[in-house]
């Protein structure tokens, strides 16, 4: 999959704690030759890199970031980086210590001149000489000059280097008391990034300690328990009443009550026995369960959706990219004003005030937190949303386009008839069909093999098999070439008489034909899933004008479905006609949904503005061919999505007015000499505090899904 000469690599990347220390170091990685990609993940703390290994290894990649002023390390390695992580906190513990220092510093000079505002202290701070107040507050001040000259050595402004302007212009001015607390807002303001930046983190922890770190497998008849990451497959777990199960993998002995919320988010048990299909973080009660592995560690559905949570974070959003397009023109319309206010005004202070107010990091955080912690609070609730930028079109989206079969009608079908023809019996038309469709991953194959399995008729393999999108699959059984689909795949007119009955009963029909002579017909009952008609209610409700249905099977099985739903519907459509669907609609102006089971319509999902796939749990490719995946068959969770994009949507948009807002102001107070820069400097951390209180309002946020009536 990967090209030659390219290799997907990840690192544990610490120390960070605003999006313009996250850019830091995507930088710092892209300057090296022969790294191609990075993204940097802030809440997960990763960076994920498409690198040359000719040309970059590891430990080069670690010292660049380290050069950048943040600690890396390749993810599960312990022992052999044992002296690098100790040097690593050496460093992280002088630069707290300073930040403590600084901290305590500033908030003893800020009692003593509001004690001297209130006439309590007399001229405390007059009586130390200037250059010893410049040095300490200089000292006060070191890790975060550190980072400003570090960045200014390789040519970049970051939102420290205005205030430390500020500070140094403060100090010029021998006003070493207003620099000192300047020092000490900037480490506020640090520190509530970083606190931001942690809630987000937080969250995400959370999710991925679901699964657990250990699996106690059998290995020589005896129980051992290993790590996770050591399982192989094939091995068998054993897991015990109250564990959770440590791998995906088929139970081989045992009986239980399976709890599924921590991929679903729902409660919902599943009885698992001998055969069931079980994944690694779902919860054992009630029973033991002997498990034989299929995948374990970073291969597990469970761990693939966590990675997918992290990554959204590097899904850049088109608001976020307006907000990061208007920061790169933000510092250097700040260092004209008070430039400005210095030369027009010959007001030192005024520079000095401007040069501190002015919050670009705060201008960055209000899209990502709100949206990470949009995304992290529906991961908790079996929503997986792909990124930023999908529940941005969410929100946006006015059109609903919907796949039918596995989608609209229940995912497992049921071959209600079986019609043999030409003079088959019952088992050979379903040996063969079941046969043909061994590989085939529709719905409706799965009710064919399960329709074979009920009568107990063995299945052959085939030799040679082909997928016919839209119309069923062909495939040579025992040297014979026997095709199973839809009528599309019959000669011009040859469909039989009691074809049509069926047909009118709105059942989904599959003709079997052996080299080129129909053998068999097959009837699938399809039911509506019991939530669609609540849950298109709700999406009416929310402003949905087309909901339209969208299938490859006949007229009369779409109107018997859509008809009840008060939907309009396509019949008979190729997986190609659905694509210039979704097209015609994008190009009226529309902002489309699509939902589908992510199988067989994975290339009309891709097309969609947003595309949904209904529960994919246990289907890679459905999970990642969607932009969002319902971890849970439900369809209630579709209006709950449009609710949390909408909900988060004006969250990020009161964010950016308000930081925007708060700056202007701030920076023309500032310019007039209107704004002492103690105050200034207080005021910049505020920003920041109201966008964590606003955005973290999401994390809590419910969603509404009643429970199944
Ligand atoms: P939809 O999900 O909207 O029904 P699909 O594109 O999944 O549309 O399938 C369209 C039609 O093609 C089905 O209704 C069925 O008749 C036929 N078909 C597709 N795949 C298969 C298959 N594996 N076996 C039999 N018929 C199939
Ligand atoms: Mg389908």
């Amino acid at each position: 999959m990967e090209p030659a000469g390219t290799r997907r690599l990840e690192l544990m990347v610490t120390g960070m704690d605003c999006p313009e220390c996250a850019g830091h170091v995507r930088q710092a990685l892209e300057a090296l030759p022969g790294v191609h990609e990075v993204s940097v993940l802030l809440s997960a703390e990763k960076a994920l890199l498409t690198v040359d290994p000719a040309r970059v290894d590891l430990p080069a990649l670690c010292q660049a970031v380290e050069r950048a002023g943040y600690q890396a390390r390749p993810p599960l390695l312990q022992q052999k980086t044992a002296t690098s992580l100790a040097e690593q906190s050496q460093r992280r513990l002088t630069r707290t210590l300073f930040t403590l220092y600084g901290l305590l510093f500033g908030a003893v000079l800020l009692l003593i001149i509001v004690g001297e505002w209130l006439g309590l202290l007399d001229r405390l701070t007059d009586r130390l000489p200037w250059p010893i107040g410049a040095g300490l507050t200089l000292l006060a001040g070191a890790p975060i000059f550190w980072d400003v000259l570090q960045a200014a050595r390789r040519g970049r402004i970051i939102s420290h280097t205005l205030m430390s302007l500020g500070v140094l212009a403060a100090l010029f001015i021998g006003q070493w008391p207003t620099a000192a607390v300047v020092v000490f807002f900037m480490h506020v303001g640090k520190y509530s990034e970083r606190l931001t930046s942690e809630r987000s983190r937080q969250a995400l922890k959370r999710l991925a300690a679901l699964a657990p770190q250990q699996a106690r497998v059998i290995r020589e008849e005896e129980e051992q328990v290993i790590p996770v990451e050591e399982v192989a497959p094939g091995e068998i777990v054993v897991v015990r009443p109250g564990e959770a199960i440590p791998v995906d993998g088929e139970v081989v002995a045992g009986q239980a009550t399976v709890n599924q919320a921590a991929i679903t988010g729902e409660a919902l048990p599943l009885e698992a026995a001998p055969g069931s299909r079980v994944f690694a973080a779902t919860l054992v009660q009630g029973g033991s369960l002997r498990i034989r592995a299929t995948r374990a560690g970073s291969n597990t559905t469970f761990a693939r959706i966590v990675a997918l949570v992290e990554e959204a974070e590097a899904q850049r959003a088109p608001v976020q990219r307006l907000a990061d397009r208007f920061s790169a023109w933000f510092l250097p319309v700040v260092l004209a004003v008070a430039l400005l206010a210095l030369l027009l005004r010959r007001d030192p202070l005024a520079a000095a005030a401007v040069l501190v107010v002015a919050c670009s990091c705060s201008l960055a955080l209000a899209t990502p937190v709100a949206m990470l912690a949009s995304i992290a609070a529906a991961a908790s609730h079996g929503l997986l949303i792909k990124g930023g930028a999908h529940l941005e079109r969410l929100a946006q989206a006015d059109v609903l386009l919907i796949d039918k079969t596995g989608t609209l009608t229940s995912g497992t079908l049921q071959i209600c008839d079986v019609l043999p023809l030409a003079g088959m019996t019952r088992q050979q038309l379903l040996h063969l069909a079941a046969s043909a469709e061994r590989y085939s991953e529709h719905p409706l194959a799965e009710a064919v093999r399960q329709a074979a399995r009920d009568e107990g008729v063995a299945l052959s393999d085939p030799e040679t098999f082909e997928v016919l999108p839209g119309r069923g699959v062909r495939a040579s059984i025992e040297g014979r070439l026997v095709s199973v689909g839809n009528a599309s795949l019959l000669p011009e007119g040859q469909q039989p008489a009691e074809a049509r009955n069926l047909a009118a009963a709105g059942k989904s029909l599959l003709f079997v034909s052996c080299e080129g002579a129909l053998i068999g017909i097959l009837a699938a009952s399809d039911r509506l899933r019991p939530e669609v008609v609540e849950a298109l209610a709700q999406l009416r409700a929310l402003g949905f004008q087309s909901i339209e249905l969208l299938t490859g099977d006949h007229e009369e099985a779409a109107a018997s479905l859509a008809g009840p739903l008060g939907i309009s519907y396509r019949a008979r459509l190729l997986p190609e006609d659905k694509i210039a669907i979704v097209k015609a609609y994008q190009a009226q102006g529309h902002c489309v949904i699509m939902v589908g089971d992510g199988i067989n319509d994975a290339p009309a999902l891709a097309q969609a503005d947003v595309g949904v796939a209904l529960g994919v749990v246990g289907t890679d490719v459905a999970l990642e061919a969607a932009h969002v995946a319902l971890l849970r068959e439900d369809w209630r969770l579709l209006p709950a999505l449009v609710q949390i994009a909408r909900r988060t949507m004006r969250v990020v948009r009161l964010n950016l007015v308000f930081t925007l807002l708060y700056n202007l102001l701030g920076l023309s107070l500032a310019a007039w000499g209107l704004l002492p820069p103690i105050v200034a400097a207080a005021a910049q951390s505020l920003p920041d505090l109201g966008i964590l209180a606003n955005s973290t309002r999401l994390l809590r946020q419910r969603i509404k899904s009643s429970p199944r009536g």
